[in-house]
């Protein structure tokens, strides 16, 4: 297993000695704690606990998962950045992204100073794993980040060509999972031991509901994990975000009620927007979004826009395409009566 650690990860964070808080150093519940430089008076006086592990436990309960397979993001957008810093050496080492896919990888790239190879996805979304194998034996190349079900296309990877990279790539596979509590497909998190080189993101932004908290979370194998530990910033996830984020993961009922709706929702919506004469495409989804392209998107953007319906219009990104993301019954509603009368019909 020394594989990865010895390889991949940059010299720098073998090196470094963790910051030690004081949370870290004494961790009990109760006491006199004078270790912290902590006001005695308020709510939310205390640090909170840098190993977030209610959290944690709470969501291997969820999903299945061993605790220490598990670390916790400011958003998952945070973990991106922690798998820049632990493996890319700035200005030297390499990542790869399939585009069109979800602009983060690219910004947290730019930030790092990691050079990027933009490879175009296959003309039907998915891996181009031909076009991908002259990079294997790249120098530098550490990371291949993979978006499934990818944003803004909304469809899922075949996994075969996701398995084949897991094999064949002695880099690091990223692979985006924010979307996948909305299809059937299971999780990648699963093939963690199997894949040592394998780290798998959710987060609770989506199908959770909870993008205003936060929460993003990365699965990974237990050594690689350690390297994020070692390198994540001690606090990042504050104590009243973690609460409420606990307190949803105990309500799976209402988590799979709402999921179900929106699930049956896209697919409303994907009916009602095939029978509009000014729809040409739609891309099939297992996201929460529907991905449609029409004779003029910026157009219909503007229009929307006008009556305060705010779409994303991505015609920079796919020729002529708007992303819409499922909203509530209503709000759908909305949108479908607003898109007949700009297109009349
Ligand atoms: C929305 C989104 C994220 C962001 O997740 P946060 O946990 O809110 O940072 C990550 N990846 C993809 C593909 C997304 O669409």
């Amino acid at each position: 297993m020394t594989i990865i650690t010895e390889k991949l990860v940059r010299q720098n964070i073998l090196n470094v000695t963790p910051y030690s808080s004081a949370r870290n150093e004494f961790s009990g519940n109760s006491g006199v704690f004078l270790d912290a430089n902590e006001n005695p008076y308020g709510r939310y006086n205390r640090y909170p606990d840098p190993d977030q592990t209610t959290l944690i436990h709470q969501i291997a309960r969820v999903k299945n998962l061993s605790p220490e397979s598990i670390i916790i993001g400011n958003g998952s957008d945070e973990l991106i950045d922690l798998s820049l810093r632990v493996f890319c050496e700035p200005n030297l080492d390499k990542v790869m992204i399939l585009t069109p896919t979800y602009g983060m990888y690219e910004v947290c790239a730019a930030i790092h100073g990691t050079p990027l190879i933009k490879i175009p996805l296959t003309e039907d979304f998915q891996i181009p794993v031909n076009d991908i194998k002259p990079y294997f034996s790249y120098k530098n190349l550490k990371i291949i980040f993979i978006c499934s079900p990818n944003n803004p296309t909304g469809n899922l990877m075949r996994i075969k060509d996701i398995e084949y990279l897991l094999l064949n790539f002695d880099g690091i596979v990223v692979l985006d999972e924010a979307y996948i509590d909305f299809c059937d497909q299971p999780s990648f998190a699963e093939k963690i031991s199997t894949y040592p080189n394998l780290i798998v993101l959710q987060t609770m932004s989506k199908a959770w509901g909870l993008a205003g908290l936060r929460i993003g979370i990365g699965i990974m194998h237990p050594e690689v994990i350690t390297y994020f530990r070692k390198i994540k910033p001690p606090y990042n996830i504050s104590s009243p975000n973690a609460d409420i984020a606990i307190k949803a993961l105990e309500n799976l009922d209402l988590f799979k009620s709402r999921v179900n709706e929106i699930i049956a929702e896209r697919n409303m919506m994907t009916l009602e927007l095939s029978q509009m004469k000014s729809v040409k495409k739609i891309y099939p989804s297992d996201a929460n979004f529907i991905l449609v392209e029409v004779d003029n998107a910026p157009d219909l953007y503007q229009k929307l826009l006008k009556r305060n319906i705010i779409v994303r219009n991505r015609h920079a990104v796919i020729k002529n395409t708007i992303r819409i993301t499922v909203g509530s019954p209503a709000e759908n509603q909305q949108l479908i009566a607003n898109l007949k009368e700009v297109s009349h019909g």
